[in-house]
């Protein structure tokens, strides 16, 4: 992988970083965290689905500027010695109402942010996403399963954006020795989830909040693991001071049917809402949990907060959102139906598995 011709710049608290997406759920709590280390953090957005608010608490900190800029133009922040990519339309209602979009951003705008650190000789870390395994046919989730990814369905324009995200990056690491990280998140969740971005938990919470039903799509019987923000911002960093250039599972492993989390919302908001089942999406994952054995081996992480603990941090934020009138968003509509008959997943062009594939 050419590590010995890499120019490696550690984090450290005089580091000036650029955080792209720094206005997104994700992306503010990073710069909280980096700003709390001593850094000083330029943040670029273009308040597509991140919010000016989620960084106003920021406004009179002098070590922290947002600029309001779209990445998939070629940008030029100045010299930093870290970047951070979290630009991207990340819950399924956002990306999937944003398709051209989010396909443009993950590569024209991983693009773009590679350059910028190409040109710095900047240190650079990729938010990816658990969606590289798409439906996944190994579980618990290890980093060298390729996924069970659908090309053409209506998630494929999140997964393979991100895909295509990760090569790119890999691409810069092995012919421009960039010195390259690459971070798979697992449902993450905390205050500044928005309320309205279609999310399990954004949806639970402001429901139950509201004394409205609990929409459950498909049985309940899906799993997901759900992250507590605090937690995944920790193995993120630990992630960045690592020399670890493979991509990297980060992730509550505690498993989790939406049913079962539907439950947990219940006890934590004391409401008494019912719970309503709707139509599952189309190609909605059916089990998701990561094996965080690297993460553990190489990073010394793993997650503190389990999910009732997380969503009774969560309920204030919640609350304070249903308050101002804010809603739950249903995912239906979201994606724009194809014209085509779409081919069954299983047939020889929906096989696209990986190598550990039983
Ligand atoms: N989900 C649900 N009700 C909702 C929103 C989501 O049952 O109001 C389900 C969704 O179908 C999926 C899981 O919860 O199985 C997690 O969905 P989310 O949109 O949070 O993220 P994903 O993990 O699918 O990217």
């Amino acid at each position: 992988m050419g590590e010995n011709l890499i120019l490696q710049k550690k984090l450290s608290g005089s580091s000036r970083v650029l955080v792209t997406g720094a206005a997104g759920f994700l992306g503010s709590h990073l710069c909280d965290a980096l700003l709390g280390e001593g850094c000083s953090v330029v943040g670029v957005d273009n308040l597509c689905t991140g919010k000016a608010v989620n960084v106003q608490h920021l406004a009179a900190e002098p070590r922290f500027e947002l600029k309001e800029q779209d990445i998939c133009q070629p940008f030029d922040p100045g010299p930093v010695d870290y970047v951070f990519n979290f630009a991207s339309p990340a819950s399924p209602v956002d990306y999937m109402s944003l398709g051209i979009e989010t396909l443009r951003v993950g590569s024209d705008g991983t693009r773009n942010a590679l350059e910028v650190a190409r040109k710095y000789g900047a240190s650079f870390l990729q938010a990816s996403t658990s969606e590289c395994y798409g439906d996944p046919r190994v579980h618990p989730q290890p980093e060298d399963y390729w996924g069970n990814v659908n090309p053409v369905g209506p998630r494929s324009v999140y997964d393979e954006a991100k895909r295509f995200s990760e090569a790119l990056t890999m691409a810069y690491h092995r012919y421009h020795h960039t010195d390259t990280r690459i971070v798979r998140i697992f449902n993450t969740y905390g205050p500044r989830l928005q309320s309205r971005d279609g999310r399990v938990i954004s949806n639970l919470m402001t429901q139950a909040l509201r004394g409205e039903d609990l929409t459950i799509y498909g049985d309940g019987t899906q799993t997901r693991s759900f992250c507590y923000v605090s937690d995944e911002v920790e193995g993120i960093l630990r992630l960045a001071r690592s020399d670890e250039h493979w991509p990297m599972n980060i992730g509550n492993p505690e498993e989790w049917t939406i049913l079962e989390c539907a439950q947990e919302v219940l006890a934590v908001t004391g409401s008494s809402s019912r719970i309503r089942f709707e139509s599952l999406p189309v190609d909605d994952p059916i089990q998701r949990q990561p094996d965080i054995t690297r993460a553990r081996q190489l990073l010394g992480w793993e997650p503190k907060i389990d999910l009732r603990t997380g969503l009774k941090l969560s309920l204030e934020y919640f609350q304070r959102c249903v308050e101002r009138g804010e809603e739950a968003r249903p995912v239906q509509a979201a994606a724009p139906a194809a014209s085509a008959t779409q081919p069954a997943a299983g047939t020889n062009c929906g096989g696209a598995r990986g190598r550990e594939d039983p």
